[in-house]
């Protein structure tokens, strides 16, 4: 399913199979999950992405052809951090996801709304048992933005999920693990997924617009929505941290520095290194944690984000290739 123009509908289309360069390898594509981002780009919010593109960064599947490092026919997961230089100042220090020259699945490289897809292995993962296809591609940047967002908010008793759709349910499995409060806001009026938060853990769940019942620890912004800032920082007391962690979101309103103030700390997340993939992905099957996907197959793409984008999806949409 291929991006020809932003703003335009996925189309399906025969490509070329591409050559394979040293240090790639082929996969079949099983399942390729939906992230926010590739509604992002489609819709032309994202600039300057790769044309014509596929999309999907939360590829799983089988390798077919090339690589050391992997067994023929061994699971893996590709994410959305493709390649990076290993040269600039942030390689160099442990930062490659902000690497002056990184590549991204799907964005610059094709990515895996696809029966196959070819990806560099040194960035590749190798998927937990016990994960079917369906419900371990959500972990490949749900999943992993997720956790590294939570690991930059700091060690917060109480945490604040702002959106909650395909990360925040994952995010809020691996919080309540290591014992913290979990208090989770949706759109207003948002039954389905304040439901679902307090069947995950959440001990509260309410519209965005409220103030939680007691003073947060720290918060994550996963929705697109700047007026979410001064809401949540609002919601975290003294020496509190909010995350933002989403690639795009609409201007952030003004407010009085006084929400600020109180050495309260704003920040963003951006992409992800491999070595938060490999912490995640450790992790998830000893939680463990359950991902709650929504299937569509792989034809039905532009369906897929139509429904993400109007917020029906409950859990992680994900793409289905079929055999
Ligand atoms: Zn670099
Ligand atoms: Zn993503």
């Amino acid at each position: 399913m291929v991006l020809e123009a932003q703003g335009k509908p996925l189309v399906e289309r025969e490509l070329p199979r591409p050559e394979l360069q040293p240090g790639q390898v082929r996969l079949r594509v099983h399942t390729c999950g939906v992230c926010r981002t590739d509604l992002h780009i489609r819709d032309g919010e994202l600039p300057g992405p790769k044309l014509p593109l596929v999309l999907g960064h939360q590829i799983v599947g089988t390798t077919i052809e090339g690589g050391a490092a992997f067994a023929a026919g061994q699971r893996v997961g590709v994410p959305w951090l493709g390649w990076t230089c290993g040269e600039c100042r942030y390689c160099r220090s442990g930062r490659e996801n902000l690497c002056h020259r990184a590549r991204f699945t799907g964005y610059h490289l094709d990515g895996g709304y696809a029966a196959e897809a070819v990806a560099d292995e040194r960035y590749c993962f190798e998927i937990p048992e016990g994960f079917a296809d369906a419900q371990a591609a959500p972990l490949l940047c749900a999943g992993l933005i997720g956790y590294r967002s939570l690991v930059l908010a700091g060690d917060p008793g109480r945490i604040g999920l702002y959106g909650f759709g395909a990360s925040a349910h994952i995010v809020a499995q691996v919080a309540r693990s290591q014992g913290r409060r979990v208090f989770a806001f949706t759109r207003d009026g948002d039954d389905a997924a304040q439901s679902l938060a307090r069947e995950l853990g959440a001990e509260w769940a309410g519209d965005s617009s409220m103030q939680p019942p007691e003073e947060l620890d720290a918060a994550i912004i996963f929705a697109p929505v700047g007026r979410l800032v001064p809401a949540a920082l609002r919601a975290v007391g003294k020496g509190g941290s909010v995350v933002c962690a989403g690639i795009h979101m609409s201007d952030i309103p003004s407010f009085p520095y006084e929400l600020l103030w109180g050495e309260r700390v704003l920040r963003s997340v951006a992409n992800l290194t491999r070595r938060d993939g490999k912490d995640l992905l450790a992790l998830a099957p000893r939680i463990p944690v359950r991902t709650m996907v929504q299937t569509f197959p792989l034809a039905e793409a532009e369906r897929a984000l139509d429904s993400l984008r109007a917020g029906r999806i409950r859990g992680a949409a994900v793409l289905v290739v079929e055999e």
